[in-house]
């Protein structure tokens, strides 16, 4: 969308954040507008720029991920969906924490069944144990037929619950996965 200054919202957006700091500094007599515009231009200047949808509720607002060497440098809201114009709520604008968080666990952590104490296991272990039990689970309770004779190509053994920091894309994978396996107990934390 095209402002009546010729801007386009979102680089009207991307700027107001700046701008509003050059303000409170103009007031003294400083006029740091395009310093402060240019800084927070250079931020995200040379980033990826990849759409999502934010992960938290069922609103669906759309943001804006800023990825520079592989790392996530920065979301806000995407001012082009007509769904949020830009705007996210104070848990939308957490969404940045869900890759950059000091007190985000980054090792796995096993407690056998019956024990009572956490273990650290490494990422290797935890897929190939994952793999391993999901397909022992699936092998041993698939059904290709219910008891009247119809195809159903499901497994009842296993639940499938999505967690609040999964993204769209995320989920996306995970419900496919779900699906071909034969799961038909799918669940997301964000509806129970
Ligand atoms: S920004 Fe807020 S309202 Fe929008 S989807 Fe995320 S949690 Fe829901």
């Amino acid at each position: 969308m095209k402002l009546s200054t010729g801007l386009t919202r979102r680089t009207f957006l991307k700027g107001a954040g700046a701008a509003a700091a050059a303000t409170i500094l103009g007031d003294l007599g400083f006029d740091l507008t395009p310093v402060a515009l240019a800084a927070q231009n250079l931020r995200i200047k040379t980033a990826k720029e990849n759409m999502t949808v934010c992960c938290f509720c069922s609103v669906g607002c759309g943001a804006i991920v800023h990825t520079s060497d592989g790392k996530v440098i920065n979301i806000e809201g995407d001012p082009d969906n007509p769904l949020n114009q830009g705007t996210l709520c104070s848990k939308g604008q957490a969404m940045y924490q869900l890759t950059k968080n000091k007190r985000r666990l980054d090792t796995v952590l096993y407690r056998a069944p019956g024990a009572k104490d956490w273990q650290t296991k490494d990422w290797d272990w935890a897929m190939k144990e994952i793999a391993k039990r999901v397909k022992k689970t699936r092998d041993s309770s698939f059904m290709e037929m219910d008891e009247a004779g119809i195809t159903v190509n499901r497994t009842e053994a296993i639940a499938q619950l999505g967690g609040a920091a999964h993204d769209n894309e995320e989920c996306y994978l995970l419900s496919k996965l779900g699906r071909a396996l034969g799961i038909v107990y799918l669940e997301h934390q964000a509806r129970i």
